[in-house]
């Protein structure tokens, strides 16, 4: 547990972010403008969060549901340009909230929840874009369809259910090179046709920006370390 004098200086490392950013997209060729930063501010309360957006950051990732309800509507008030991502698993009995409120949904991952979203979205006017998450190291406990499926699965969100897929999602395995992960998940972005690719943490983001990343999901190297949550809690 992170006693509460020691609280990060957040502005200086969200610019040391940053400056990573801008440096790998012009290592690869890519104009800086091409990836977005998701500040990923679970398990920390506004005295963590408020630095950040008065530092100008203005994209922030969440991966409950209800803990994004606890925390961010205040905040949307006071900062009307914020966008909200969900990047954790949505059970379909949240998905009518978390269209509430989040901006773009990161974690479509299997049929049922696509339904769910294309019913929920087609009954509010609000603007919401997805994500659809592979599992690109077929591990088990992880949520996402697996690289085989994906294909149809794109073409299932995207034709048949005309979702707003903005393109995919990876978390590869923890004890794997990762850039071999994020080499798949573009392989099947492109050949699908699809542009945005969320892929990078804390540990890998520069290397997920040489392969492509259009968002890089960032929570530690801004706000510090986590205390562990209890491993029983209900996900999002
Ligand atoms: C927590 C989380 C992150 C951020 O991880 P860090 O290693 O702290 O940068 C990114 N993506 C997802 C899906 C997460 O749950």
């Amino acid at each position: 547990m992170t006693a509460p004098d020691s609280i990060p200086d957040i502005a200086s490392n969200l610019a040391e972010v940053q400056r990573r950013v801008l440096k790998a997209a012009s290592d690869a060729g890519r104009a800086s403008s091409a990836v977005t930063l998701v500040a990923v501010g679970k398990t920390f309360g506004p005295e963590r969060i408020e630095p950040a957006l008065v530092a100008g950051q203005r994209v922030f990732g969440e991966n409950r549901v209800q803990e994004a309800a606890d925390k961010w509507p205040p905040l949307r008030s006071a900062y009307s340009d914020l966008r909200l991502h969900l990047i954790g698993p949505l059970q379909s009995n949240k998905v009518k909230r978390a269209v509430e409120l989040f901006d773009v949904i990161e974690t479509v991952d299997r049929p049922k929840i696509a339904k769910a979203l294309a019913a929920a979205l087609g009954e509010r006017a609000r603007q919401v874009s997805c994500f659809l998450q592979v599992n690109t190291g077929a591990e088990p406990q992880k949520a996402g369809v697996l690289p085989e499926a994906a294909d149809d699965f794109i073409g299932f969100c995207r034709d048949d259910l005309a979702l707003p897929v903005r393109g995919l999602m990876c978390i590869p395995p923890l004890d794997e090179e990762p850039s071999l992960h994020f080499a798949l998940l573009a392989e099947i972005a492109r050949r699908n046709g699809l542009d945005g690719l969320s892929m990078g943490m804390s540990a890998d983001f520069d290397v997920a920006i040489a392969f492509g990343a259009t968002h890089v999901r960032v929570g530690t190297a801004i706000f510090g370390a986590r205390a562990p949550r209890a491993a029983s809690t209900a996900q999002a």
